[in-house]
């Protein structure tokens, strides 16, 4: 429908319905898990302003290390010369990730981490002279908005419209519990056809396909027969990455060393746009030679930008240094124990927790993504001031980690209340 525009702003929002938004809040600091808007309101930041957040907002360390690069060195073109801020992150990134993964490149978002794992994938075997092209995903997956990650992820609504650009891939069933076998044979299936390249997966939980969690077996699997065939294996760490699943990586609880893993949303603990996608010496190999023709061709103009990098090389610093990991294990326990109150309530199904991650479905006629009780739940959390943003029928919480046992309960009361007044008659 299109009418008259109900917001006053010039600002194009991202996946945002302005006919159905008005005007939206403007936030002026955030700090720990608390925004406050103009005017003074707070929201409880429950899903880590998109995922990002990890330490929690404002982390001193973080700051810190900003201001301090930004009285040094700014930004430098990242072709031909290198700076040390990235070279810390490198060093951190392979010391930190699974095995294997020696080479590090940089980009700034999750989207262009996977393009770069994706244009690895096909320049190593381009470079080996071996045809493999086609490129194998999960149903459901969500791997970026940008065409070549569109292509990857699940087909929908969100990119009908944007058919035309997007390439075919190889479809693997979602490995759910009880099916697993299903995915195995229809990627060995996929495998023995000789002309895969790559699977690209979101290991353990596949985030914005409606938080769908799979077995540690089905992941450590799905790498093993990727292995069998010879197709490299990507490992999508971009929202798994950072502690959210209880591990720093999500690969380390099947014990899987992906050829190429791409991270990006927590690896400035949230505060700068980086990415990285981590690569194997066989990899990097393919591609060095002294025929330039086999260069890996990709930039962007920030590429490793060193104000970016500082936030990272803090945020690795942190890692290393506190006990970040003990942290992340208490509000694992904190979110079963709040999650808890909900198991067997009628109003809710497939109650269930990855890590720092939980997530439920409201019982509704229309379930999916396009539910109608999708903005009436944003509504209602933000009137109590929660920011919680389903996904559909699908309420999830993400908390920074720096969320207190309270202030969780706050998040969980909101739930409870919302899903009172959404399911009254
Ligand atoms: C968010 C996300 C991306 C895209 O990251 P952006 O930084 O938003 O481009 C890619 N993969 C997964 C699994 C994600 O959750």
């Amino acid at each position: 429908m299109s009418g008259a525009s109900r917001t006053s702003s010039p600002v194009w929002h991202p996946f945002t319905q302005h006919a159905v938004m008005g005007d939206v809040p403007r936030i002026v600091r955030a700090k720990g898990v608390w925004l406050e808007a103009e005017g003074g309101r707070r929201y409880l930041d429950a899903i880590s302003s998109w995922w990002v957040t990890t330490h929690g907002h404002g982390h001193p360390r973080i700051g810190a290390a900003i201001r301090d690069q930004v009285e040094t060195l700014d930004q430098v073109i990242f072709a031909g010369l290198s700076h040390e801020p990235a070279e810390a992150v490198a060093r951190g990134l392979v010391r930190l990730a699974p095995p294997g993964l020696a080479h590090v490149f940089f980009s700034d978002s999750g989207s262009t981490a996977v393009e770069v794992g994706l244009k690895m994938a096909l320049g190593f075997w381009r470079n080996r002279g071996e045809a493999r092209t086609r490129i194998l995903a999960l149903e459901h997956a969500y791997h970026g908005d940008t065409a070549a990650t569109m292509s990857v992820g699940a087909r929908g609504a969100f990119n009908a419209a944007y058919e035309p650009l997007l390439f075919e891939v190889g479809r693997i069933p979602f490995p759910a519990a009880g099916s697993q076998q299903a995915t195995y044979d229809a990627l060995e299936g996929a495998c023995r056809r000789g002309d895969v390249a790559a699977l690209i997966v979101e290991p353990l939980i596949l985030g914005a396909g409606g938080m769908l969690i799979y077995a540690t077996e089905a992941l450590a699997m799905m790498a093993q027969i990727c292995r069998q065939h010879r197709v490299l294996f990507i490992a999508d760490e971009v929202m798994t990455g950072w502690g959210r699943t209880g591990t720093l990586f999500a690969c380390e609880q099947a014990d899987v060393a992906p050829d190429i893993m791409c991270v990006a949303k927590g690896m400035t603990g949230g505060a700068l746009p980086l990415a990285a996608t981590l690569a194997t010496s066989e990899i990097f190999e393919a591609h060095y030679s002294t025929d330039r023709s086999r260069t890996f061709f990709h930039s962007s103009s920030y590429t490793a930008n060193p104000i970016a990098c500082a936030a990272a090389r803090a945020n690795i610093e942190i890692w290393e240094a506190e006990p970040v990991r003990e942290r992340i294990a208490a509000l694992c326990g904190m979110q079963r124990d709040n999650l808890a109150k909900f198991e067997g309530d009628s109003r809710f199904e497939n109650v269930r927790q990855l890590g720092t991650i939980t997530a439920l479905d409201v019982v509704v006629r229309d379930a999916g993504y396009f539910a109608s009780i999708g903005p009436r739940l944003y509504e209602a959390f933000m009137a109590r001031g929660v920011l919680l943003r389903s996904l559909g029928n699908t309420i999830y919480v993400m908390p920074p980690y720096c969320v207190s046992g309270e202030e969780l309960a706050v998040v969980y009361d909101a739930i409870d209340e919302v899903a009172k007044a959404v399911s009254a008659p």
